[in-house]
């Protein structure tokens, strides 16, 4: 009976996907124009050890200031930049930009162990010429490898498992550590984890929020902990935003947390501030 149903309603259905595809084909154009200007930006939010909430680094986050749009959240940009595989250009152009500022910080704190941990794309661990751009970048701005780290989701873990083994491999021995972001919320198959040289597990935010309040998060927090260690990685856990959460955390051995009990993400400059200089010798 569809013919019955109208004319109107497949105009009004018609113009409402057309409007969307236009939205999406100016939006495209609008992050090519802004990956040339330069607009995409990193914020850091502190990554802290629990035990004393001493800054040990940052995970760099995108912002987008647009001349147009005004101010743009990744959730409003990261999918669409995805599809069209623009990311990786915007992915470049954040962890050049962090790796700066924090050679920077180094150069002006004294911190000598401070990293950054940038967010890469899944699909770009499927493109063989990643670590050269990595070790190219790095010889570029001047800062060791050790200084930085990499976050993947669970998605490049999944196929074409050969090339993406490679380029973790390679990473690793320029020194670069590797981080698997939003555990537990992936296809997670936990077979897959000794075969890769991760040296983090990143818990992700949606065990966190109140731990207490939900004793299958606590199992299955304490069960990624142990895992972990037993694989002889670290782990984080991300979006903390109280004082018990951290504390309980704290007690089931993860070493090291970020969230906005600690710290909100923040530009460079408001970080600067609260960065306390080394007393050098
Ligand atoms: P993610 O990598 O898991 O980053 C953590 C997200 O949680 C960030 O959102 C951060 O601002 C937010 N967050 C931190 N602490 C808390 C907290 O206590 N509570 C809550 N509710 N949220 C917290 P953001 O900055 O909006 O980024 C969202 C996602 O966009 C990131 O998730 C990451 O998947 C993606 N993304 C951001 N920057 C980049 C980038 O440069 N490259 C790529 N490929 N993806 C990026
Ligand atoms: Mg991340
Ligand atoms: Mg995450
Ligand atoms: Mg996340």
């Amino acid at each position: 009976h569809a013919k019955d149903m109208g004319k109107g309603r497949y105009e009004v259905f018609d113009s409402s996907m057309h409007k969307k595809v236009q939205s999406a084909m100016i939006l495209e154009a609008d992050i090519r124009e802004a990956i040339a200007k330069q607009e995409f930006v990193p914020y850091f939010q502190p990554i802290v050890r629990l035990s004393d909430q001493e800054i040990v680094g940052f995970e760099a986050l995108a912002r987008w200031k647009s001349d147009k749009r005004g101010f743009v959240m990744p959730n409003n940009f990261i999918s669409l930049a995805e599809e069209t595989n623009l990311i990786m250009a915007i992915d470049m152009q954040i962890i050049e930009k962090s790796c700066r500022q924090l050679k920077h910080w180094l150069a002006e704190f004294g911190h000598s162990s401070l990293y950054v941990s940038c967010n890469l794309y899944s699909n770009h661990f499927f493109d063989a010429s990643l670590p050269q751009e990595i070790e190219n970048m790095l010889e570029r701005v001047g800062l060791p490898a050790k200084h930085l780290r990499v976050e993947l989701t669970e998605r490049a873990l999944l196929e074409n498992s050969d090339i993406v083994l490679a380029n973790m491999t390679a990473l690793k021995q320029l020194g670069v550590k590797i981080l698997l972001d939003d555990f537990g919320t992936g296809y997670s198959s936990l077979s897959y984890l000794h075969r890769f040289p991760l040296d983090v597990l990143k818990i992700d935010r949606s065990f966190i929020n109140n731990i207490h309040e939900h004793n299958n998060h606590q199992a299955i927090i304490k069960t990624i902990i142990d895992l972990a260690t037993n694989l002889q990685m670290g782990t984080v856990g991300e979006g903390i935003e109280n004082a018990s959460d951290a504390k309980l955390l704290e007690q089931m051995d993860c070493m090291y947390g970020q969230g906005y009990y600690f710290h909100k993400p923040a530009p460079a400059h408001e970080i600067s501030r609260q960065l306390t200089p080394c007393i050098q010798s």
